[in-house]
């Protein structure tokens, strides 16, 4: 008898596939029970740790757990290219909506203050309604109203970006990327895989990302070894499956020869994965903390990996 004191992907990478143990699983994200399952497990490297037991119902519990999220190493073979989505795959959902926004929101004030008649805020500025920019207090309660209602515009987009640009070039904003993203970018490009972005977010919001991060090498900026940049304009949206063959196509224009099937796509998101599945790519579904809970049957679709470092390119 052996007890689970490791989480299991530890466990995936250290216990041979297909060895059978003995534990105790803690089912530990699901969201209305918790409890504990004392049973006989196998690992397999492709699903993680499987409960080996015969009751259907107990089964579809830890389907619904952490267990059941857990993988260790996992190949994914014939791979020349890599797409990389953003949020909740290679920096926390947290850094835009806990960091970002409320950055926009608290700097505003400051900015409509000392710059209202510069040339720089100006662009930004004009491209509101009259009604809303006659003043810095009535733009500053215009756009926390719009905030508020998270309404989505281009006016207010670009002041955003504004503002952002400025907290990237004074320090007070950096991409905290999860620690094994750079490694494994580094690692990728110097294997001659060809490295993209796809996210909602902007190109231009995107390059400030990849180029402020917590990285401390080349002063945190990895936007070199990245080869194309694609968001929602230039590929279309993210769960449909033409997006992913529009990339495909626009990479073709550029002279990368390079099959649907040995391109990956990494995400977060189990139907921007589906989408990239039925484009013909190869996928890997990621899980990082803090991001929302993935269905159990979306879990056993797809290869799923807590770490870049967990994925093999054989
Ligand atoms: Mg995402």
């Amino acid at each position: 008898m052996q007890t689970i004191g490791l989480t299991a992907s530890t466990l995936l990478a250290v216990i041979p596939n297909n060895t059978e143990f003995s534990g105790t699983a803690s089912i530990l994200s699901c969201s209305w029970i918790k409890l504990s399952i004392k049973q006989k497990y196998v690992v397999n490297r492709q699903k993680g740790i499987e409960l080996i037991v015969p009751l259907y119902t107990v089964l579809k519990l830890l389907r619904r757990g952490r267990m059941a999220v857990a993988t260790g190493k996992i190949d994914v073979p014939g791979i020349q290219g890599v797409i990389l989505d953003i949020e909740g795959t290679i920096c926390p959902i947290s850094f835009v909506k806990d960091v970002l926004f409320p950055y926009a929101l608290e700097s505003l004030p400051g900015v409509l203050e000392t710059s209202w008649d510069s040339p720089s805020l100006a662009p930004f500025r004009d491209a509101f309604p009259a009604e809303h920019r006659g003043s810095p207090s009535a733009l500053l309660s215009h756009v926390q109203d719009l905030m508020a209602k998270d309404v989505k515009i281009a006016y207010l987009k670009s002041l955003q970006g504004h503002l952002w640009l400025t907290g990237y070039q004074s320090g007070a904003l950096r991409c905290p990327l999860f620690p094994d993203v750079a490694p494994a970018i580094r690692q990728w490009h110097a294997q001659g895989k060809k490295i993209l972005i796809y996210s909602s977010g902007s190109v231009a919001a995107q390059k400030l990302l990849l180029q402020y991060t917590t990285e401390t090498e080349n002063g945190g900026d990895l936007r070199e070894f990245i080869e194309g940049w694609y968001d929602t304009v230039n590929a279309g949206m993210k769960n449909e499956e033409s997006s992913y063959q529009k990339i495909l196509e626009e990479e073709r224009k550029k002279g990368v020869e390079i099959n649907a099937d040995a391109w990956v796509f990494f995400s977060d998101n189990f139907k921007e994965v589906e989408a990239a599945d039925k484009a013909g790519m190869k996928t890997v579904l990621t899980v990082r903390p803090g991001n929302a809970e993935v269905p159990g049957d979306e879990l056993e679709k797809y290869r799923v990996a807590e770490r870049f470092d967990n994925v093999n390119f054989v």
